[in-house]
């Protein structure tokens, strides 16, 4: 397998994969879609709420905002001591307490959120939860878990991740010298690969792979066949888009210790039943 990294940064990973079955990077996107654990607010107590929406309204949105996670100091409530009940191995406490003593409305954000741990926070301080009106409050108390988005998408470690498979145009530019007017067809590209600055034979631009769909309606309407849309065998481009709640490295490492967890069990199971008969 090779890895080549064509966007890194806090919130993208752009890859190209190349010697990777269909099968096998499909398992992974599932692994990392809705078997990593994500730390979410599963459990909201309203003790007081001014603002104009339903504390069950409330409560959705609270558990939506992503929250920084930390997978070595934490466990999923299933496989704590605790049997799930809620202690400081499994559980976060976050805190919000408001009141608006001023003149005009107050927007609550998540940054007025306050953790009982100072790395389980939300990844960005500055989503709107509610909007309450001058001499309201809002306090309530939450508490954050590890889950899976097999559960509750609230939990997915990850904004988006998917993967298509990598472009291979040829483009036999000497064949246009017979068409008599200029390139229309690939101008029908609605990706804009081709450079028209020479008006007659147009250019593929280098990093083509990057944008095209592999819609073919360059191939299908070039009258001289100079155009084959084509994409490599197993070879990908693989993104993944974050929200921060996990880094890239982790994300990756922990999925292949899920795969790898697994498959040990199948081949466990498999020899107890050997044994059976
Ligand atoms: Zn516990």
């Amino acid at each position: 397998m090779e890895l080549e990294v064509i966007e890194k940064n806090k919130y993208n990973l752009a890859l190209i994969i190349r010697g990777i079955s269909l099968e096998m990077i499909n398992a992974l996107r599932r692994i990392i879609l809705s078997w990593i654990p994500a730390m979410a607010i599963d459990e909201v107590i309203i003790l007081k709420n001014d603002s104009p929406l339903y504390d069950e309204i409330l409560a959705h949105r609270i558990g939506l905002i992503p929250l920084k996670t930390d997978l070595d100091t934490y466990k999923l409530p299933s496989d704590c001591e605790c049997g799930g009940f809620g202690c400081p191995s499994c559980q976060v406490s976050l805190t919000c307490e408001v009141v608006n003593d001023s003149k005009n409305n107050l927007i609550i954000y998540s940054g007025d959120l306050k953790s009982s741990d100072p790395n389980i926070v939300p990844v960005n301080p500055n989503i709107p939860i509610v909007k309450i009106g001058n001499g309201a409050s809002l306090i309530f108390e939450a508490y954050a878990t590890l889950g899976r988005s097999r559960k509750h998408v609230k939990w997915q470690p990850v904004s988006n991740i998917f993967f298509r498979y990598l472009p291979n145009i040829t483009f036999e530019s000497e064949k246009c010298s017979s068409c008599p007017d200029k390139c229309i067809v690939s101008r029908m590209c609605p990706e804009s690969l081709y450079d028209f600055s020479d008006e007659k034979i147009p250019k593929l631009e280098k990093n083509y792979w990057n944008s095209c769909t592999l819609c073919k309606a360059c191939e299908r309407n070039c009258p001289e066949k100079a155009i084959k849309v084509d994409w490599e065998k197993d070879n990908y481009l693989f993104f993944i888009e974050s929200d921060g709640v996990l880094p890239f490295n982790t994300i990756l490492k922990k999925a292949f210790e899920i795969f790898f967890a697994e498959i040990d069990e199948f081949v466990e199971k498999l020899e107890q039943v050997e044994i059976q008969e």
